[in-house]
């Protein structure tokens, strides 16, 4: 394997994998001492500063398997307490990046009351500061939330989750949630292709591990499948994976729900952050991937039909650029009778191409303008609703798109 990035991401970083078939703190806390021993890295918080960032995308409770589980928080603490860390909680959700969204949303997800319980710091700082990423190769500079660049180890507390845009979302996509508020939706403005924004993503995780050791810890004990990375249904999967490489960690997970095919992994494979094929990841246990693997993991609407995870339209060449590539494109749907106009999509949405307007009825409802649609499905992610559908172009659909 060659290339590998100048602070060192090693593609052969392994990965520990184990059997969890439940959200018991003991259990948990027992088998992350484990796979942290296996690893070797069991005193990398040795007294340090230990930002955590948990996936709190939006307000949901634990149930519906969109954000960190508060258990596997409180069996992280229990370990990093023991450890004499300086920990913080931190992470950036969907929405502007203020203290009263950053109180409601861990309470929301059940992660204030574990923090409160084990007097631990959760981060109302709101501040950001500009990094470069000079290794970068898409972006080369990023706006990163305060605590995490001033932490001295993350560990990255991240969940298995299908995801409309990218597949898939786990340890590497969760880093996304290091960009303060409203600046995630200009990325995707930024960024508008798929393919360089799943590059953009693997910068971003590359600057982390670069920076700083990373302990990625991936919840695949209840995932979420279908119209991740919100509005998706619970699957039970039943597995516990870490690493203290994030590329390694997913090209593991995602083998075991079978989403081949994600633009993050693809990428970081070129670059030499991990294997290219998830059978050529050292997983430290006694299980395989096939021991854990589900069948029939239900893919977003915007994939193509269940055994494969990429869809017909990503891997079109750029000759059907422009507006016929867009045309047949997947694109969000207002669904009239679901939403209430509660303007979330419009606030969210990168192109400002949504305005909540009065419908015949009286009552108000989001409407898109296609033209500036860049298909980026950050309504889709942050409607409270599940109001926003994925209507998929006919010829698509004829072909098996
Ligand atoms: S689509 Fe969802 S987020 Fe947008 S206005 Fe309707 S209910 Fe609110
Ligand atoms: S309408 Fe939805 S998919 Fe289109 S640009 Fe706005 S947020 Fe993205």
């Amino acid at each position: 394997m060659s290339a590998i990035y100048p602070a060192g991401i090693d593609p052969t970083t392994p990965v520990a994998l184990d059997r969890c078939d439940s959200y018991d703190v003991d259990t948990l806390e027992t088998l992350i001492r484990r796979q942290l021993e296996a690893l070797g890295c069991a005193d990398m918080f040795d007294g340090k500063r230990v930002a955590i960032k948990p996936n709190m995308v939006m307000k949901k409770s634990p149930d519906a398997a969109a954000t960190t589980h508060p258990a596997v928080l409180e069996a992280m603490l229990r370990i990093l307490k023991e450890r004499a860390a300086d920990i913080v909680i931190a992470e950036s959700p969907g929405g502007v990046y203020t203290e009263q969204l950053l109180r409601s949303t861990y309470r929301g997800c059940g992660l204030a009351e574990v923090a409160e319980r084990m007097e631990v710091r959760l981060n109302y700082d709101t501040s950001a500061r500009d990094v470069e990423a000079p290794d970068g190769k898409t972006s080369k500079m990023f706006s990163l939330i305060t605590p995490i660049l001033d932490a001295d180890v993350i560990v990255n507390l991240c969940k298995l989750k299908s995801h409309s845009l990218t597949g898939y979302s786990g340890a590497v996509k969760n880093y996304f949630g290091t960009i303060p508020g409203v600046q995630k939706f200009e990325m995707h403005a930024r960024f508008p292709d798929y393919n360089d924004f799943g590059s953009m993503l693997v910068d971003l995780c590359a600057y982390h591990v670069a920076s700083k050791p990373t302990f990625n810890l991936l919840d695949g004990i209840v995932a979420m499948e279908g119209n991740g990375p919100t509005s998706g249904t619970p699957r039970k999967v039943g597995c516990l994976l870490s690493g203290c490489n994030p590329f390694t960690v997913d090209r593991a997970a995602t083998a075991i729900v079978d989403i081949d095919g994600v633009i993050m992994l693809e990428e970081a494979a070129r670059r030499g952050f991990c294997p290219a094929t998830a059978s050529q990841v050292k997983l430290l246990s006694d299980l395989t991937l096939e021991d854990v693997h589900v069948d029939n993991f239900i893919k977003p609407d915007t994939v193509k039909r269940p055994g494969v995870g990429v869809s017909m339209f990503r891997i079109l060449p750029k000759l059907f650029g422009g507006r016929l590539y867009k045309w047949l494109q997947p694109r969000p749907d207002i669904d009239a009778k679901t939403c209430v106009g509660c303007g979330e999509c419009a606030r969210s949405c990168p192109r400002h191409t949504i305005e909540v307007q009065p419908s015949k009825d009286g009552k108000k409802r989001a409407v898109i303008a296609y033209d500036a649609c860049i298909r980026c499905y950050c309504c889709q992610e942050l409607c409270p609703f599940k109001a926003v559908k994925i209507h998929k172009n006919p010829i698509i659909r004829l072909i098996g798109g």
